[in-house]
């Protein structure tokens, strides 16, 4: 163990938008001796995991496990995605990157593309999806940039109705936002263990409907780690087709069964309950000469992660780190945000009471930068 390393901060005041807090229990479900992968006590470890997985993601679908970040499955969806022009819905950082990553294999990509911090206009959408066919598009659920929350159920059903398969990054939404893969028909869809889960990082898990597996079939290309088709194969007989991580199945078995323990609706009002809370604090602030504000429309807010906007003169990165000073942790702005705004990360395990704490330590460190900014020092 070393020095540098802290070894127990108090739980509640890690509010990173991404890696979350994790619980200690969870943590120690890691600590557990190897078993063999082909054997049957992993099928039996997998099958357990895919029911509580099936659970969260509301579908009936295998839901795939990788062994990599959440881009590895954002990077499945677009090489799998049946050859033609792919269209990116971009709204900030990661709808942006995706964009990236589509580019990056080799597709075609068109872009529609609105202010950081803003939400689509459906009938851009629709008009866009209208002028060309595209193979797929690709949407953020919650931009975890900005703290927008994108209507995903309204653009699948424009997707749909155009012949596009459309592809969804809810890596801050699910466990946190209400989703629906099989109701709102969801072609793909991906979140990473790190973000409301509230899991270590290192494992992504996805969706592909029956029809996006059968289309991937003909698509050359697809590699092999993240070929759509064999991983579904491999997941349908409650294997994986590399050898994989088993200290993070252990801690997701653990968490997984909490999370079904506390209810996923239950999680979803709760984060709702930490968004409405963290918005009534930045109201109140700014009624008591704190002019502060939220980056994303009313109406358009993930309940998983806040942007806050700064007032003038004082600095994104002095406030992160006035709060850690304080001992607490909250997430910087997202690139060219990066001055304006500071980000607090309300998923995972954090309750209302945790986010209390939270957000009197952001207003105690803004509070002594905001005083010299007033004054014009
Ligand atoms: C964190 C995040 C990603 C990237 O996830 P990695 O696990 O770092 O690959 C993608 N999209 C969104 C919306 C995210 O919040």
């Amino acid at each position: 163990m070393t020095a540098q390393m802290p070894e127990h901060l108090p739980f509640g005041t890690f509010f990173l938008p991404g890696p979350t807090e994790v619980r200690p229990e969870v943590l120690a479900a890691m600590v557990r001796p190897m078993i063999a992968h082909r054997g049957k006590a992993f099928e039996a470890l997998y099958q357990r995991l895919q029911e509580g997985l099936r659970a969260v993601f509301r579908t009936t679908r295998p839901v795939l496990v990788s062994t990599s970040s959440a881009s590895g499955l954002m990077e499945m969806a677009v090489r799998c995605a049946p050859e033609g022009p792919i269209l990116a819905l971009v709204n900030g950082a990661f709808s942006e990157r995706f964009a990236a990553i589509a580019r990056g294999c080799q597709r075609e990509v068109d872009v529609l593309e609105v202010p950081w911090g803003a939400t689509f206009d459906l009938d851009d959408v629709a008009r866009r999806l209208a002028a060309r066919r595209y193979s797929a598009l690709t949407v953020v659920h919650s931009e975890t940039s900005t703290g927008v929350l994108t209507d995903v159920r309204a653009v699948a059903a424009l997707a749909r109705r155009h012949g596009a398969f459309c592809v969804v990054d809810s890596v801050t939404g699910i466990a946190g936002a209400p989703l629906e893969t099989d109701a709102w028909g969801l072609d793909f869809v991906l979140t990473g263990s790190q973000k409301a889960l509230a899991l270590p990082p290192g494992l992504a898990f996805g969706v592909a409907s029956e029809d996006f597996v059968q289309r991937a079939r003909a698509v050359p290309g697809r590699g092999l780690y993240l070929d759509v088709v064999e991983m579904t194969e491999f997941a349908l007989r409650h294997q994986t087709p590399q050898t994989p991580a088993l200290p993070l199945l252990y801690a997701l078995d653990a968490q997984l069964e909490r999370l079904l323990g506390e209810g996923l609706e239950a999680r979803w009002a709760r984060h709702e309950a930490m968004r409405a809370r963290t918005a009534r604090w930045v109201e109140r602030c700014a009624a008591h000469g704190l002019p502060l504000g939220i980056l994303a429309p009313e109406g358009a807010r993930s309940p998983t992660v806040t942007a806050v906007t700064l007032p003038t003169g004082v600095d994104g990165g002095d406030v992160v780190r006035g709060v850690e000073a304080r001992g607490y942790v909250i997430g910087g702005g997202y690139g060219k945000l990066r001055a304006r705004t500071v980000r607090i990360g309300h998923m995972g395990d954090h309750t209302l009471e945790s986010l209390e704490g939270c957000l009197g330590v952001v207003e105690a460190a803004l509070g002594a930068l905001a005083a010299p900014a007033a004054r014009g020092a």
